[in-house]
């Protein structure tokens, strides 16, 4: 199968439990259930009908050498039929099945198949010696079983096949030269007795195949809700519930990342910009507007930073409370300013009202700045630890404002 079950997921696994509790009689499934089954199963179906069907064909052509060793006068005319009618249909039914028709062609091709070498059968019983008759008839059970268990036609398909098959042999008993009655008696009480087992193996057998599709299909669909349910946990637990931004567990995956890139960089490794950025006043905007607004402001300013971010390249990331730390590889420290710069000015820009002893009435931030240049080795902590003590100094001068760490030394101080 596919395995790609979209929504319908859900609802086949609803099918497919309520169809392993319904009572044993019942075959088919819910009309959705009923066509994924047979979406899965029809290629192996369609293979398993046409292969059988060539093995029978080769069987009954078998008995050709009985016809010419028995040397019946009518060998000829058997041989005509068996060769020139019933093989070659069988042949080219065989074909068109192989070619994985729609379910209700391909039963009726391979129970018409039956029926005709069935005919076949009731027609020798006519031109054979009378002695031979007898066992020419049993011919027909020797049918009804390959139909009903080999071919195994699906159920409804194969108790059709076997009130055919009935007909023709109750048509061949009455058609003349009669066998007494109490051979008739008996031959015909054979013939049901072989229809009556054969469909119920034939129904077992259906069943069987069903319900370890069901059970197959369970496991495949539990599956495929298993991995979904732990992409979804995968993606909370690096990310923060109430902004959607990255949080403090995907900033130390990406820097690892970013450092070991450092490590294996041939010549002088990229530079890596840190910005921390922390909201102006933000205890008394809770205060005053209470922690849901404060909350709504969280989300606002998140959605304004991850607007200056490159798609694919930087991160932005809740480091904490009203923190947030963004990861710019790749940019010196000017460069990192200079964005820097423009985040303070865009959220003051905004106009998030902050009756607090908010700047202008407005919410703002102040971000400390620091880099990592190309030549130095340094731990990602220690730049995380410059930026803060930058936005420190940010704060101290007033807040809504910018600072950079000095560009380290040589020793990393
Ligand atoms: P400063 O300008 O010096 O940064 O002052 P501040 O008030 O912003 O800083 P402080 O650290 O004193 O207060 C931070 C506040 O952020 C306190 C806390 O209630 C609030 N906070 C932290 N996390 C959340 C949150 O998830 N939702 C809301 N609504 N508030 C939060
Ligand atoms: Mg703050
Ligand atoms: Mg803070």
């Amino acid at each position: 199968m596919s395995g790609d079950w979209g929504d319908d997921g859900a609802d086949l696994l609803t099918f497919a439990d309520r169809a392993l509790a319904a009572p044993g009689w019942r075959l088919t499934f819910p009309p959705p259930l009923e066509d994924a089954f047979e979406r899965d199963t029809s290629r192996d179906r369609c293979r398993q009908l046409a292969s059988s069907l060539l093995l029978g064909v080769l069987l009954y052509d078998s008995f050709i050498l009985d016809d010419v060793i028995l040397n019946f006068s009518h060998a000829r005319e058997m041989a005509w039929v068996q060769l020139g009618i019933v093989t070659p249909l069988g042949l080219l039914f065989a074909a068109y099945i192989w070619r994985e028709p729609p379910k209700f062609r391909r039963e009726v091709a391979a129970a018409l198949v039956t029926l005709v070498a069935a005919a076949s059968v009731a027609y020798f019983t006519h031109i054979v010696p009378a002695p031979v008759r007898l066992p020419v008839m049993f011919g027909l059970i020797v049918i009804i079983a390959f139909a009903n268990t080999v071919l195994h036609l699906r159920f409804g398909y194969a108790l059709a096949g076997s009130l055919g098959t009935l007909a023709i042999f109750i048509a061949a008993m009455r058609a003349p030269p009669m066998l007494g009655w109490p051979i008739a008696t008996y031959t015909t009480m054979l013939v049901g007795a072989a229809i009556v087992l054969t469909l119920v193996a034939n129904h077992r057998l259906e069943r069987q195949l069903r319900r370890s599709y069901l059970f197959g299909l369970r496991e495949r669909l539990l599956g495929i809700g298993l991995s979904e349910t732990n992409r979804q946990l995968e993606r909370l637990s690096y990310h923060d519930p109430l902004t959607g931004l990255p949080n403090r567990r995907m900033l130390a995956a990406r820097l690892a990342e970013l450092w070991d890139a450092r490590a294996d960089a041939a010549m002088a490794p990229a530079p890596v910009g840190v910005l921390v950025i922390d909201i102006d006043f933000f205890k008394m905007y809770n205060d005053h507007y209470g922690h849901p607004a404060g909350d709504a402001c969280l989300r606002a300013v998140a959605t304004l930073l991850r607007q200056h971010m490159r798609a694919g390249i930087d991160l932005i990331t809740r480091y904490g409370g009203e923190e947030f730390l963004a990861v710019l590889p790749g940019l010196d420290l000017d460069a990192c300013e200079g964005i820097a710069e423009r985040i303070r000015t865009a959220v003051a820009a905004a106009r998030l009202p902050h009756q607090g002893r908010g700047q202008d009435g407005v919410v703002t931030v102040s971000i400390g700045v620091a880099a990592v240049s190309p030549q130095l080795a340094v731990n990602p902590s220690d730049v995380i630890t410059r930026a803060d003590a930058a936005l420190y100094r940010a704060k101290q001068a007033g807040r809504n404002a910018v600072r950079a760490a000095p560009v380290m030394s040589a020793e990393g101080h």
